[in-house]
């Protein structure tokens, strides 16, 4: 029989994991007669009791299996660790907050084995229960990143998604160190289906999300995705250049016909600022992009494994 991996990043996820545990096993129960089912838990660094959990979790089901790393790396540190670490001929990514209805595991797996697609994937309908201001950065942030990137970024995606082992094995031949998932699943291709649903709050616990955290994000996929903020110092630069000219002939026509009254220190004030200010900025981009070829020159590991249910 085929099986799934059911891949779950747990950043401190104690008070949600009883919860999630007891909602999967029931859908693998229904799936059975069809699929086997590994549940692979990345414990991220945890500071509560869920590693202890999961031990108590892998010695009571065999099909628990767990990753604990040695600090916290981040969820798409720990989305790769779960990916490369499962064994299922199919792999899904879902958190441990129930956010990620597993009852659509069972439609998802009809759509590939039956439809023939190599992905599902979820995206949320709306993005109610979310404050606007949020909602509406976010939405000029997927309006932008797709005018920039040629990779497209669907607006309100998830991470909840269902891969065949051919798809999960060309997301992780993509060994980058700056990981941007939502990206790297679009980047690969294959056929991906799309299912909507409303978006639904956690069922305890708290999110790990604050509004600066998700503009550091977002900035990490603009630079992972496009490198069209680089080109924004040549424009400027050709702009301010035909704007220089221009006021070299006007000023020079102008000390010809009346002479030359000293003045004009505060429009030097002006120019001069605005021109250190759009310098600075442009070298800060430039410095964006060369602190991640840095990072990716270090070739670091994505992650470290402290414990697993084999070794301990
Ligand atoms: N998560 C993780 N490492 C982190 C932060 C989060 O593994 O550093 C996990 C978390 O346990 C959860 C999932 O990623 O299973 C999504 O996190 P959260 O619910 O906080 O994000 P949201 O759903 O609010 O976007
Ligand atoms: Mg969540």
């Amino acid at each position: 029989m085929k099986m799934i991996s059911v891949v779950v990043p747990c950043y401190n996820e104690e008070e949600a994991l009883p919860h999630f545990y007891k909602e999967i096993v029931k859908i693998a129960k229904e799936m059975d007669d069809k699929v086997d089912f590994e549940f692979l838990f990345v414990n991220d660094g945890s500071k509560d009791d869920t590693l202890d959990m999961l031990r108590d979790l892998s010695k009571r089901d065999d099909r628990v299996r767990y990753i604990s790393f040695s600090r916290n790396f981040g969820k798409e540190a720990a989305m790769f660790a779960g990916l490369e670490n499962s064994k299922g001929d199919y792999v899904t990514v879902m958190d441990a907050d129930l956010q990620d209805p597993p009852k659509l595991l069972i439609d998802m797996y009809d759509l590939i084995t039956k439809d023939g697609y190599d992905c599902v994937a979820t995206r949320r309908s709306t993005r109610k229960g979310e404050p606007p201001i949020r909602s509406f950065f976010a939405r000029c942030f997927y309006k932008l990143i797709n005018k920039m990137s040629k990779t497209e970024m669907v607006d309100g995606a998830r991470d909840f998604r269902l891969m065949t082992r051919q798809m999960t094995d060309a997301v992780l031949s993509m060994k980058e160190y700056n990981r941007y998932s939502k990206g790297l699943f679009s980047f690969v291709g294959f056929d991906t289906k799309w299912l909507e649903y409303e978006n639904i709050e956690r069922v305890a616990g708290q999110t790990k999300w604050n509004f600066w955290k998700l503009l550091a994000y977002a900035i990490e996929g603009i630079i992972a995705f496009t490198t069209a903020p680089l080109a924004i110092a040549a424009v400027l630069g050709v702009v301010l250049c035909l704007l220089a000219f221009i006021l070299i002939i006007v000023i020079i026509v102008k000390t010809l016909m009346w002479g030359d009254p000293v003045g004009g220190w505060p429009s030097l004030v002006c120019i001069v600022s605005l021109l250190s200010g759009v310098q600075l900025l442009c070298t800060g981009i430039i410095g964006e992009y060369l602190a991640r070829t840095y990072l990716e020159t270090k070739g670091r590991p994505i992650y470290i494994i402290k414990e697993t249910e084999k070794k301990k």
